[in-house]
């Protein structure tokens, strides 16, 4: 059975990177809800054996301070009905974010399935961030790094009981 991953999370955190990594076939912009259209990219992603369908939002980055919160709003509930399992990524240098906490608040409240990554771990200048993310609840963070790669297998682990 395959499954669908949608990465979320504030914008800059790396959620294309993985994306980018992850996907081997660029498959649609989905563009059936109004306010949303060209904001939620479909890929088909691998990753080992894994095969699976990679949702990356994005969107956000446009958006100006008091715009931002409902579209995050919109955008995450948008892709957490569409995909089985959400990839909360956050950015691990820079540690837990009050916008960070918006997003866990939506997925809680969602009942969403998901997997915490620390993003932009690679070196010694995350692990303090890294630790910080226990805070939200969600379980331990998949240590992550996405432009160099990193992380994973640990991630592949996680998915595999899934697929
Ligand atoms: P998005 O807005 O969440 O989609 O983030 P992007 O994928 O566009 O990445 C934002 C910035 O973070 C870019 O400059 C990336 O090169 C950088 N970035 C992404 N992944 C990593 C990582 O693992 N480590 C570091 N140091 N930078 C990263
Ligand atoms: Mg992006």
């Amino acid at each position: 059975m395959s499954f669908t991953l949608a990465i979320v999370g504030r914008p800059n955190v790396g959620k294309s990177t993985l994306f980018n990594r992850l996907v081997c076939k660029k498959l649609a912009l989905v563009d059936d809800q109004p306010g949303v259209t060209r904001d939620l990219r479909e890929g088909a992603a691998r990753l080992g054996d894994l095969r699976f369908t990679v949702i990356d939002t994005a969107g956000l980055e446009e958006a100006t301070d008091e715009s931002l919160q409902g579209r995050m709003r919109a955008l995450t509930e948008r892709a957490v009905e569409m995909a089985d399992v959400c990839l909360f990524m956050y950015d691990a240098r820079m540690g837990i974010m009050p916008a960070d906490e918006v997003f866990a608040d939506i997925l809680r409240k969602k009942s969403a399935k998901v997997i915490l990554a620390a993003n932009k771990s690679e070196g010694r200048a995350a692990d303090a961030g890294v630790i910080e993310g226990f805070n939200l609840g969600l379980g331990e963070p998949i240590r992550l790094s996405a432009e160099h790669g990193e992380g994973l297998s640990e991630m592949y682990d996680v998915l595999m009981p899934i697929s």
